[in-house]
């Protein structure tokens, strides 16, 4: 029987909003609820005051591995144990994933990425809701992936030529991100076009309402302050996007899951 876990996400989330909340916590050889909204590591999620059910994979999904020529994977490791891993045994693809705060499975719903860099390349298969699915049978681009269900295991490709200054070059990248607690880029970038852009030219850039603002470092990144709510976050994301469509035409969307 799949056991529950009180979570904080004030404390869990990188974003620090939401309530504490029971959520299953799914093992190997238990059954999926299919009714159960899935975590990571909600490093990309705003969880309202009144979430739907939530699940999250547990320990024996956090594993990795070689064999038969491919790294296998849990869904639930971390992308620091990922990257260790590619730097121990000298393997290429994943230098991107330093400092992207997240778990395999958040990393593969999100396609995860990095300017050119991303999960997709580097995957072979997929197991989704007890199936293994070939690369190709899952459509997927820019920040998104049709996974269908939960992705419990993964192979990636196995290259050798870990590049650590790769890793510093794309790390550098990082130094207009803001400190404080985020979900990272709130919204995806519009084709042609950057959603931090947008938002500072309509003068959203350092708006802040109650503790969540729009950071003075990067418009794109929703901060909290201390203490912001998701009440006061939900505005600022609804203020971006009706500003940003009144004066440049376009929808922006949100990169940041709601739940
Ligand atoms: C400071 C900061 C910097 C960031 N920088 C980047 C960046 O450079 N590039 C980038 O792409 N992202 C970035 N992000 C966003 C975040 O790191 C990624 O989206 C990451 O992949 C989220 O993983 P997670 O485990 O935290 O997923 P969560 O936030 O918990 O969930 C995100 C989505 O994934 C789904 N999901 C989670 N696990 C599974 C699973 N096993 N099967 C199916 N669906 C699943 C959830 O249902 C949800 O829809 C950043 C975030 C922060 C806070």
């Amino acid at each position: 029987m799949a056991k529950c876990k009180l979570i904080d996400f004030a404390h869990y989330s990188s974003i620090k909003i939401g309530p504490r909340v029971e959520v299953l916590v799914v093992e190997m050889g238990d059954e999926i609820p299919k009714d159960h909204f899935l975590i990571g590591g909600a490093n990309n999620l705003l969880v309202s005051d009144n979430p739907p059910p939530l699940m999250m994979l547990g320990k024996s999904y956090d594993f990795i591995k070689i064999e038969e020529g491919s790294i296998i994977a849990g869904c639930a490791l971390k992308s620091g144990r990922l990257l260790s891993f590619a730097k121990k045994n000298d393997i290429a693809g994943f230098e991107f994933v330093a400092k992207l705060p997240g778990t395999l499975g958040g990393m593969l719903a999100m396609n995860a990425g990095v300017k050119s860099y991303e999960i997709f390349p580097l995957v072979e298969s997929i197991e989704i809701d007890g199936t293994w699915r070939d690369l190709k049978e899952i459509e997927h681009g820019y920040r998104f992936a049709n996974l269908g269900g939960v992705a419990t295991r993964v192979k990636l490709r196995l290259e050798h030529g870990y590049n650590d200054a790769l890793r510093s070059e794309l790390l550098a990248l990082r130094d207009n991100q803001p400190h404080e607690p985020s979900a990272g880029s709130a919204f995806k970038n519009p084709e042609g076009d950057y959603a931090g852009r947008l938002i500072e030219a309509v003068g959203l850039k350092g708006k802040r309402i109650g503790n969540m603002a729009w950071s003075q470092m990067h418009a794109n990144f929703l901060i909290n302050l201390g203490g912001g709510s998701y009440q006061e976050a939900q505005e600022l994301i609804d203020l971006a996007k009706s500003e940003v469509e009144a004066k440049f035409g376009v929808l922006l969307k949100e990169e940041i899951k709601i739940v």
